[in-house]
């Protein structure tokens, strides 16, 4: 957690659950990671956070975006985005939608099937479009494999098809899966990448440009790679498969700049004891699976929680959210300990909640409101 994260909190005793963001660590984050990456551009995948204030500030910055829906797209031309630095990078879109990006001058979209090809054809002529590609998604925590991309011989054929639909074949992409937590699956597809460009090259086909995804982790309990070692494998990769021609690179990252740029403080409702013998707790918050700590299914995100009781001796607990659903179950499987003089009304404290929290919250189930949020 940020020092300006922290002394917000211990300022002003804040309703919760409420999430703090730190747009200057955001701020830090994207010009780390430019520092990384000096040639190539960063388009924020702007599902992980869509707070205005993160949108404007990145705006401002010179970042691009990575919008999957006409709202989103929406959401940055609002903080100042100009269209040039948009793209619509969802492979499922909506006629309507890409009717009205390429009206507000939108001239990126992404595709992976023929179908989609057609539409954006019939909806966006003239646009440029790149093809997402299905890559290896080993070592990341949560692969998106199976949902999109295609193969080289359907992403051949596709590129092929595009001239005479009256589309720019601009790119290729991929995404190696969210939280990678080493460059190595994005070196292993940039080998993949580079052999499609040359066999399209040989038919005449000159792309212009790569896009590696995002996947590019933050740190939760365990250590990841930093961004700089990113920085240097891709760099190398792409020295190796493209020589001194490497094409215009582009960066989708959502998780990377925002993740360790929150932090997220939540009141014990209830700890208790479920039967006689057993010495686990259950920990009971006003926050949960519902209230937005959604990645926390399957235990794949293990945030670091901390308490007003830290350093005091500790037991096994079971951590769990306010809803009547049993589903709304943090962490059970995970032998998780928390301090033995945890009791209701103390509150604790998830870091690097800024990705993929905030909009994950339900509409008021059970009551519940969504997280107030604060940007500072
Ligand atoms: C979600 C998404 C991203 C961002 O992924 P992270 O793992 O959060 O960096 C980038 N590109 C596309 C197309 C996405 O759907």
């Amino acid at each position: 957690m940020t020092p300006k994260i922290e002394r917000f909190l211990d300022d002003h005793k804040l309703p919760t659950p409420c999430i703090v963001v730190d747009l200057d660590k955001i701020e830090q984050n994207y010009l780390d990671m430019h520092a990384a990456f000096p040639a190539a551009k960063i388009f924020y995948a702007l599902k992980a956070n869509p707070g205005q204030p993160i949108l404007q500030r990145l705006a401002q910055l010179g970042a691009g975006f990575d919008a999957a829906s006409w709202e989103e797209i929406d959401m940055c031309l609002a903080a100042g985005a100009p269209p040039e630095r948009i793209s619509f990078g969802n492979t499922i879109k909506k006629a309507t939608a890409i009717r009205r990006a390429h009206a507000a001058g939108i001239d990126l979209f992404v595709f992976d099937s023929p179908e989609e090809l057609e539409k954006i054809a019939e909806n966006a002529p003239g646009a440029r479009v790149f093809c997402r590609l299905v890559v290896a998604t080993d070592g990341a925590i949560f692969p998106l494999a199976r949902k999109f991309g295609t193969g080289t011989d359907m992403a051949l054929d596709l590129m092929h098809r595009c001239t005479d639909l009256g589309l720019v074949p601009y790119g290729l992409s991929f995404h190696p899966g969210s939280q990678q937590t080493g460059p190595e699956a994005h070196e292993a597809a940039i080998g993949q990448v580079a052999m499609l460009f040359d066999a399209l090259e040989h038919d005449g086909i000159q792309l212009k440009m790569i896009n590696l995804g995002g996947g590019f982790p933050s740190r939760y309990q365990d250590e990841v790679a930093h961004i700089e070692e990113f920085g240097r494998g891709i760099d190398r990769a792409l020295a190796y498969h493209f020589g001194n021609d490497v094409p215009e690179v582009l960066l989708e990252p959502g998780r990377h700049l925002v993740g360790d740029a929150a932090a997220l403080e939540s009141e014990v409702v209830l700890v208790s004891h479920r039967s006689k013998t057993d010495p686990t707790r259950w920990v009971y918050l006003d926050i949960g699976v519902f209230g937005g700590l959604n990645e926390t299914m399957d235990e794949n995100t293990r945030y670091v929680i901390t308490t007003p009781h830290d350093g005091g001796p500790t037991g096994p607990v079971v951590i769990a959210g306010p809803t009547c659903d049993s589903f709304d179950t943090l962490y059970e499987k995970t032998n998780n300990r928390m301090p033995l003089a945890l009791k209701a009304g103390d509150r604790v404290r998830f870091h690097a909640t800024g990705a993929y929290v905030t909009t994950y919250a339900t509409n008021g189930f059970n009551g519940f409101k969504p997280l107030a949020e604060h940007y500072i």
